[in-house]
């Protein structure tokens, strides 16, 4: 049976009811960092699933899962969604991802409204999860809503994800993809946001840095001692940035660490191509920064090379002794760094964790004296850029947006290597998230001739998907 697929596009009338099921979404707090009404927002989503057709549930992990240290941590609930074809059951299957929390929303003063009022002046919508994620979810729940009016069917099994952690760092996606992956099963995963340059290009990336956070702390005498004894008792502090201009040269920002770059692998020829073809406003930039130079002096495309693909080595936090008004001379006990390294793809951090330390070691820095903590890590991903899906998205987003720009990697980190690693599965980053945004700040908004273009972009998606062969010979869960 040839499939259902649609030409018609969405119209001012089905835009109302996207606005009106966006403010239901954003006048629910959902907020992770505190707890505040994550289980109340999954249902809600569940239900506005269950009334558009879509199949849904919410899932949760066991509760062996969720006992540490004998707490029980309360996991929030992932929703669910499937709608099967009839037409053609065994396509391939699209998995959107996407997150139901927010980040809290202090400092609440510098608000112009209610954060959870879903206001809507002009084309702006404003409130938390305005964009980052309600915004992106409610344009693929609208898509496919409308696909399934329109046809009675999809032309493609499409199922969701939509997680309550993102804002938190995901910590249990991985626990959730491991337990569900037989429901999970997909061809491609659609990433929760993207987004869209002011000249209404659709920016579309493919990747996500990784990262290793950990903890350097030296330590010196036994307690903050007066700070005359200073021509006779090493100070932790001067150890530390020792310690520290070993790790990297700020010069010309490279890292130091023996093996660092062992698994960097140079860019092919299509890869350098499309970090050539990728526009970037350096005047804008530094103007946004308020900085006059790049490191090493650098230009334009080494910067955009060393966002998407270098890994760097940052200093997020240096504190030790006396650091309040007026004077206390003091030599401290102890003085400690925080450094996050974000990875690229094949750098693995508890390996390079390793490398770190046996480095310090070598250089003589003793166990006694210096601790390495291991805070938190997770890998990298990057989806190749060949891929035939990168194609279908470049094109369907091709008629509906401006234009198209491909991004090889973002510059951040989240769990992309998730799904590629227990789902075997890429991902795409496409959304409707104009840039600049206020995504995380006071003011969230979000713009709603962009979602209204989300919205046929993942129609146009969804179309284009469905002309892939399907997997004949394997029966889908
Ligand atoms: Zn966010």
């Amino acid at each position: 049976m040839d499939n259902v697929l649609i030409s018609a596009s969405f119209n001012e009338d089905q835009m109302h009811e996207l606005i009106a099921d966006l403010q239901i979404l954003i006048r629910q707090p959902s907020i992770s960092a505190t707890s505040e009404g994550l289980e109340q927002c999954a249902i809600l989503i569940s239900n506005m699933m269950k009334n558009a057709g879509i199949d849904s549930e919410l899932l949760y992990l066991d509760i062996e899962d969720q006992i540490e240290s004998g707490i029980t941590k309360q996991v929030p609930p992932v929703v669910f969604g499937e709608v099967k074809s009839k037409s053609n059951p065994h396509s391939k299957t699209i998995l959107f991802y996407n997150h139901y929390d927010v980040q809290p929303v202090d400092p609440i003063e510098k608000w112009n409204e209610d954060p959870f009022s879903g206001k809507v002046v002009g084309n702006l919508i404003y409130g938390r999860g305005s964009s980052d994620d309600k915004g992106e979810l409610i344009t693929r729940l609208k898509a496919v809503e409308f696909i399934l009016q329109k046809t009675g069917d999809v032309p493609c099994n499409i199922k969701f994800l939509v997680e309550g952690e993102e804002e938190i760092g995901s910590p249990n996606l991985s626990d959730y993809v491991r337990k569900y992956k037989q429901k999970l099963d997909c061809d491609l995963v659609i990433w929760e946001s993207g987004y869209v340059d002011k000249d209404q290009r659709a920016i579309i990336s493919l990747g996500q840095k990784g990262i290793l956070n950990t903890e350097i702390s030296v330590n010196g005498p036994s307690r903050d001692i007066h700070s005359s004894l200073a021509v006779a008792i090493e100070n932790p502090a001067w150890k530390l940035v020792n310690l520290l201009s070993l790790l990297y040269d700020s010069k010309d920002g490279k890292i130091l660490i023996d093996g660092w770059y062992n698994e960097v692998k140079p860019l092919t020829e299509r890869e350098l191509q499309v970090l050539a073809d990728e526009p970037f406003n350096e005047a804008a930039f530094k103007k946004e920064y308020g900085i006059s130079n790049f490191i090493n002096n650098q230009k334009s495309y080494e910067i955009k090379k060393a966002l998407a693909l270098e890994p760097s080595c940052n200093i997020s936090g240096l504190y030790s002794g006396y650091t309040k008004k007026g004077v206390k001379t003091i030599l401290p006990a102890v003085a400690s760094a925080k450094l996050d390294f974000r990875l690229v793809p094949e750098m693995d951090p508890k390996i390079q964790f390793e490398r770190l330390i046996n480095y310090l070691r070598a250089k003589g820095f003793s166990e006694q004296e210096v601790s390495i903590k291991y805070l938190s890590g997770e890998p990298a991903y990057r989806t190749p850029v060949d891929s035939q899906y990168v194609k279908l998205v470049v094109n369907s987003a091709s008629k509906i947006f401006s234009g198209v720009i491909l991004n090889l990697s973002s510059s951040g980190t989240g769990p992309m290597y998730v799904f590629k690693d227990i789902l075997g599965v890429d991902s795409i980053c496409i959304g409707s998230t104009v840039l600049p945004n206020k995504m995380h700040s006071p003011n969230e908004f979000t713009n709603l001739d962009l979602l209204h273009k989300g919205t046929n972009c993942f129609i146009e998606i969804i179309n284009n998907f469905s002309k892939f062969p399907g997997n004949m010979s394997e029966e889908k869960q």
